[in-house]
């Protein structure tokens, strides 16, 4: 037993360090709670995590550019169209089915009852029309300018808003008044900030601008997709453009596999200072903690049994094991509640777990992190029913089809970043003429929902990976041997 035991360990070690980390992450963030410390020494108790966060992104754009251009250059235009058909149609057929069965939760447990309004604490209201977040979703599949959209997604412009302002008076001298906090502007983060009140008013300490947070994902997955197609008819003259991404893609994936053991070193620090930054949780009302147990009720249903039972019916292979393999990937997806930094890890787990085709890998997972939500989607029309139930609202059957409708469509909308949802919710209320402003009444339990709606985007990225690859594996056999540019592997 000792011995099956150390192999266990030996070959799940990661693994096994990951949920130990996730578990000491909460217990180390709940004891620090009590130690009341100073949003400075917060700010510093979070380095590592942050440290984490920032390896993860500065991975996300070689990796998406170098795993779409080669990914699609190396099929021929029959297979890849056929691919991208199926995926497509996947994703939306997969996330509507999420719509419903959030729609279906809230209907059974009602969690915002008949009564009067309840309101939560006032802040951070995104104030942009449905019309426009419409219209920037179709302007970022076009970015104007491509360097900028590696930094920069377009956002019309609205007011920056200053999100859980603290004020802190220091106990030692100089004993500055200070005012801490975050910047937002359309529910995403602008910077930290800490402001200096006393005499004469001065910025004393500011982060570098979340720039990598703005990416324009969609914008870089649509030219590195149309680009990889392209290359893919070009033939020869297009091999050394091909080739390079290939090594490109290799060897991003490469530090990964030396990044990865970082990682749960940063989880702990990650987990631990969110707990350190949220509100009392005592503070939260009971529709309000209704509304978060229907949505992970949602997302429990829908990731746990309708994915993976689809999943076993399409391809007839054992769904735990293929959730065993990606488990990694989505602790990483908990602890940073975003889904494009988590791409990384989601590729090494499929290519080195789950041994799915690398070209479908190259193709499939980066378009999901992208368009495909469907944590996001049901949380979507939860929130948006729970809105309508708080305010006594009766909707009726054609408006629960235009929630169904626009939940899908706002979580293709949302960027694989934190709470992005959250601004997209905007276009679900107004499509049924909710009052946006409701929104500040989930803001109070949004951060821990995106990260369990984020391990059902990832999951739901990961199971259809499983699926293409069985549905196309004739295509793919066919290709290979048909493959002119052998990959770059070392
Ligand atoms: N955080 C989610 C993701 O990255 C998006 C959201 O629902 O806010 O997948």
């Amino acid at each position: 037993i000792l011995a099956r035991g150390r192999d266990v360990c030996r070959r799940n070690g990661l693994l096994i360090l990951s949920v130990l980390s996730v578990i000491v992450g909460c217990l180390l963030g709940f004891f620090l709670r009590t130690r009341r410390l100073s949003p400075q020494e917060i700010s510093y108790f979070q380095f590592p995590g942050e440290l984490l966060m920032r390896m993860l992104k500065m991975l996300i754009l070689p990796l998406v550019v170098s795993s779409l251009m080669s990914g699609l250059a190396s099929l021929d235009a029959k297979t890849s169209s056929r691919l991208g058909i199926l995926t497509v149609a996947y994703y939306l057929w997969t996330t509507f089915m999420a719509v419903i069965v959030g729609i279906f939760m809230v209907s059974i447990i009602h969690p915002g009852g008949a009564a009067q309004k309840e309101t939560t604490e006032q802040s951070g209201k995104p104030i942009m029309s449905s019309a426009d977040a419409l219209l920037d979703l179709i302007r970022n599949m076009f970015p104007a300018n491509l360097v900028e959209a590696t930094f920069k997604q377009y956002r019309t412009k609205t007011t920056p808003v200053i999100k859980s302002p603290k004020v802190v008076v220091e106990e030692a001298p100089p004993r500055r008044i200070l005012i801490y906090g975050v910047q937002e502007e359309n529910g995403s983060r602008v910077q930290n900030f800490a402001l200096d009140l006393t005499p004469p008013p001065e910025v004393v300490y500011k982060s570098e601008p979340g720039t990598s947070e703005g990416m324009n994902v969609l914008g870089i997955v649509f030219f590195s997709a149309t680009m990889g197609i392209m290359l893919g008819r070009m033939g020869d003259s297009g091999a050394p453009l091909v080739s390079f991404c290939q090594c490109l893609n290799e060897s991003v994936m490469k530090i990964v596999a030396v990044a990865v053991w970082y990682f749960p070193f940063g989880i702990v620090f990650l987990i631990a200072g969110k707990i350190l930054e949220m509100d009392d949780p005592r503070a939260v009302g009971k529709k309000l903690g209704f509304y978060a147990v229907t949505v992970v009720c949602g997302l429990v249903l829908h990731g746990l049994f309708i994915l993976p039972l689809l999943y076993f019916f399409i391809t007839k292979k054992n769904p735990v094991v293929f959730i065993r393999g990606v488990l990694q990937a989505l602790l990483i997806a908990l602890a940073t509640s975003s889904s494009s930094a988590t791409l990384p890890i989601t590729f090494k787990c499929l290519l080195e777990n789950n041994h799915i085709d690398r070209r479908i890998a190259r193709f499939v997972l980066p378009v999901g992190a992208t368009i495909n939500m469907d944590g996001t989607a049901l949380y979507e029309a939860v929130a948006a029913i729970f809105i309508a139930q708080v305010n006594n609202y009766e909707l009726d059957f054609g408006q629960i089809i235009t929630i169904s409708i626009t939940a899908t469509a706002a979580s293709i909308g949302a960027a694989g970043i934190p709470q992005a949802g959250l601004v997209t919710m905007v276009i679900v209320l107004t499509s049924v003429g909710l009052p946006t402003d409701d929104i500040t009444l989930i803001i109070a339990v949004d951060w821990a929902l995106d990260r369990f709606r984020t391990m059902i985007n990832v999951l739901g990225d990961a199971l259809a990976a499983g699926i293409m690859a069985h549905i196309c594996r004739k295509d793919f056999a066919r290709d290979t041997a048909a493959e002119k540019l052998p990959p770059c592997e070392t």
